[in-house]
């Protein structure tokens, strides 16, 4: 039995694992790739911006993709284009930029609970919320597909488009189809912590000629080109410079991704022995970018809280994070959502998120330090009793 940190030993790493290194491309790359543009002047929503929406919409296999500056602006300017008023359903189970674009826009986040395995929306819960609503904003959560198809018929019943965040879903598939193909529009994040990097920047991916127009202008102020705006629009273009890092991070996707795939796969079978501890459900016939791997601890299985786990993997030098805790509908900036009235109740997304541990998952990873994590939840659980009377 392996002694833990917590209960006085030495740190399993001693050097620490951070949660998250971004897959910074080569310097000398991003450069190469800029020189032309910088050389010309051309500093933003240049040539290098077209080329990432090309090779983004190759990519995906959709017909068109417009750059933004980030993914949260691209949901802005998505629920602009179609007009989403009132109140728009999306789950709290997600992270606050969706619920943020909601609001900004004019409209009012309507929260719904999430599903206890997949951690994605919730049917059946979100049919029983949909009356009235404007439209339908739903989240692929951790990179995992969010059932989009089972979403968009929801939302055809009441009539109402549906948008759906991607931030973690470049290059995740549902069943054979790419994500970015479903819903009126998806869009995607290039921040550092999601699979493909700018440094900033968002990518909306949509098979509807008049919402990639309106994204377009709407970027550009509203402005068609001749600066009468059309309606108030944004600032919402990507940089030259964050293109050059986009094209060079795409260079390396494929790779980066098969990483992390292995690395899921081994935490999966890994922890699948653990009692009480079980990863986010997804289908075997479904692609995540496990842009999170995400775990749910059963405490009275696993013998301990989620926090007392989190506190011994921090003791041994592992760095994790409890997303999404707090969950959107609990945060201040939403607890008196709508009309100033009690917050919503949402018991299931309560437990979840009081449940999730999300574990450091990146290329640069090593396997033998996946296997060693696992290890520590494995001590955990046998030092279960010992840990109860000594953590308070
Ligand atoms: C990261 C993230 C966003 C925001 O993306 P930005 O590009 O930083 O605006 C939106 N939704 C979800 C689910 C995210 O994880």
């Amino acid at each position: 039995m392996t002694s833990l940190a917590l209960l006085g030993a030495d740190p399993a790493f001693p050097a620490g694992v951070p949660f998250v290194r971004p897959p910074a491309p080569d310097l000398d790359r991003v450069v190469e790739i800029l020189r032309p543009s910088w050389d010309r002047g051309l500093l933003t929503n240049g040539p290098l911006v077209r080329e990432v929406e090309a090779r983004a919409a190759e990519m995906l296999g959709v017909p068109d993709v417009v750059a933004v500056s980030s993914c949260t602006t691209g949901l802005m300017l998505v629920l602009r284009a179609i007009g989403a008023r009132g109140d728009v359903l999306l789950p709290s189970f997600t992270f606050s930029a969706s619920a943020h674009a909601v609001a900004w826009t004019g409209a009012t986040p309507r929260f719904a609970e999430c599903d206890p395995s997949s951690f994605q929306l919730d049917l059946d819960d979100a049919a029983d919320r949909a009356g009235g609503v404007g439209a339908v904003l739903a989240t692929h959560v951790f990179g995992a597909p969010c059932a989009p198809e089972a979403v968009e018929a929801l939302a055809a019943r009441h009539g109402v488009p549906v948008v759906f965040d991607a931030a973690h879903g470049f290059g995740a598939r549902r069943g054979d189809v790419p994500l970015g193909r479903f819903g009126v529009a998806e869009v995607f994040s290039l921040t550092p912590t999601k699979p493909l990097v700018a440094g900033e920047g968002g990518l909306v991916a949509t098979t509807d000629d008049a919402i990639a127009a309106a994204v377009r202008i709407g970027r550009d102020y509203g402005n068609p080109g001749d600066y009468d705006t059309q309606f108030v629009g944004l600032n919402g273009r990507m940089s030259e410079l964050h293109a050059a890092v986009a094209l060079a991070s795409i260079e390396s996707y494929e790779e980066h991704q098969a990483r992390r795939d292995a690395l899921a796969r081994r935490y999966r079978k890994l922890i699948a022995g653990i009692p009480g501890i079980r990863a986010q459900a997804i289908p075997d016939t479904d692609t995540s970018t496990y842009k999170d791997f995400t775990v749910a601890v059963d405490r009275d299985r696993f013998g301990v809280s989620r926090d007392v786990l989190r506190r011994a993997l921090a003791a041994e030098g592992v760095d994790t994070r409890c997303y999404f805790d707090p969950p959107v509908h609990r945060q201040t900036a939403y607890r008196a959502a709508g009309s100033g009235g009690p917050a919503v109740e949402l018991a299931v997304t309560d437990t979840v998120a009081a449940s999730v541990l999300s574990l450091p998952i990146y290329p640069a990873l090593e396997s033998e330090s996946a296997d060693r994590i696992v290890e520590v939840f494995a001590a955990v659980h046998d030092h279960a009793d010992e840990l109860r009377t000594r953590i308070p």
